[in-house]
């Protein structure tokens, strides 16, 4: 028997939250935009009016008032935002135990074992419709199907406020037309790849020759192949279903785009304190780091490498990364967001084979170092301490809000 995977998207969730704690701004074109002083100001999320003058999530603000010129500008509010997100979550849990949030608006539902209680998936679908907009106030879209990336993929095609079946006797009309970016995964370089070779719909993606697939994108290509023929069996998890730490990363927009080595080295250094903070609360350790890299032309592209030992100091994960970046970036265009993952994670301490030509001793002296100074941090706080390279304007903005977070088998590529 298939399974009955929902998957719940908030509709335009900031602005909605915005539009509850204020009804003045009900029925008005409104955008939810990041801090006016740090970046000059970007849409995180818009009201259905705003969107209905062609206002984009990611643009500036400029360009969205030059659209709509009484476009209403608000700063977020991310407790809010939190709030609601737990009290949808707690409606779901009603219908099952097996809920997997996908940032802060979505979650996938597995639900093959409440029908018998709650009616077909479609009768969930709607009933969760009903309550969201009766207890909460807001509205979500829910694609149901047979799979996870279906029923992602079904959310987006109806919205506000809508439920979209893809069963497994209909995908072929449904998912195969659409263009290969509806599909999760398939980020604007893959989509660039795809099209290249003429593989501009999903139906196209599906018929491609695996073996070609895997030649063009790796082993990621085989993974795509099998979403839009509807193989992914990848399950649900449930609500208290721990995921393995696969890899650890921290990344940040820029207050400004970063236009040499050296800028992109003191973010890498900035962000790779947190990441090695992390590695040691979880006694893990790296053995590659992998970067990515949006351009100011919103473009994304992911580099990796080994190390030649686990490390877990933020010393050398920057510097292995600032290499790498060096190596693999041609400049064309300027940094907007970097970020740094360290992957292939072992437990740290597990010992590892040496070899020649490698500055073990140089090693060891990075990562006393590298503990000393975060044991500084955590006494006197994060500013108590750092490298002179980074005391000035580095372009990274004082807090940083945006942490995004991969639930397990789910590749951004
Ligand atoms: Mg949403």
């Amino acid at each position: 028997m298939d399974r009955i995977i929902l998957h719940c998207d908030m509709n335009n969730f900031y602005a909605s939250v915005e539009t509850l704690l204020n009804p003045k701004l009900k029925g008005k074109p409104v955008a939810v935009c990041g801090s006016l002083e740090e970046r000059h100001g970007i849409v995180l999320s818009k009201s259905e009016e705003a969107k209905a003058f062609g206002v984009k999530t990611g643009e500036a603000i400029w360009q969205a008032k030059q659209k709509c010129p009484d476009l209403l500008i608000v700063s977020p509010h991310y407790e809010e935002y939190l709030k609601y997100s737990k009290l949808a979550r707690e409606i779901y849990y009603d219908y099952t135990n097996q809920v997997e949030p996908f940032g802060i608006d979505e979650c996938w539902l597995d639900c093959t074992g409440s029908v018998h209680l709650f009616g077909s998936g479609i009768d969930i679908a709607n009933q969760l419709r009903k309550r969201i907009k009766e207890e909460l106030g807001l509205t979500i879209s829910v694609g149901v199907s047979f799979n996870k990336v279906f029923a992602k993929l079904a959310s987006d095609l109806k919205k506000p406020d809508a439920t979209t079946v893809i069963m497994r006797e209909n995908f072929k009309e449904i998912v195969w037309p659409l263009e290969v970016s509806a599909m999760i995964g398939i980020g604007r370089a893959t989509t660039a790849k795809l099209r290249s070779y003429g593989i501009d719909t999903l139906g196209e993606l599906a018929k491609s020759p695996p073996s070609f697939l895997k030649h063009l994108l790796g082993i990621n290509g085989i993974t795509l192949w099998k979403y839009a023929n509807g193989m992914d069996d990848s399950i649900v998890y449930d609500a208290d279903y721990k995921a393995p730490v696969k890899s650890i990363g921290h990344g940040v927009t820029c207050t400004a785009d970063l236009v040499n080595n050296e800028e992109v080295k003191n973010v890498f250094m900035e962000l790779s304190f947190n990441v090695s903070k992390r590695l040691k609360e979880n006694g893990l350790e790296a053995n590659g780091v992998q970067i990515s890299v949006r351009d100011e032309k919103f473009f994304t592209k992911q580099y990796q490498t080994k190390t030649p030992y686990p490390i877990q100091n933020s010393i050398e994960l920057a510097q292995i990364a600032t290499e790498l970046f060096i190596k693999r970036y041609d400049w064309k265009t300027n940094v907007r967001s970097l970020a740094i993952r360290a992957i292939d994670l072992t437990k740290a301490g597990a010992g590892f084979q040496m070899k020649l030509f490698c500055d073990y001793i140089s090693h060891d002296k990075k990562e006393r170092l590298d503990t000393a100074i975060q044991k500084i941090k955590n006494k006197y706080g994060k500013k108590s301490i750092t490298f002179a390279s980074l005391m000035g304007n580095i372009k990274m903005p004082e807090e940083i809000t945006e942490v995004i977070t991969l639930p397990a088998g789910v590749h951004l590529l």
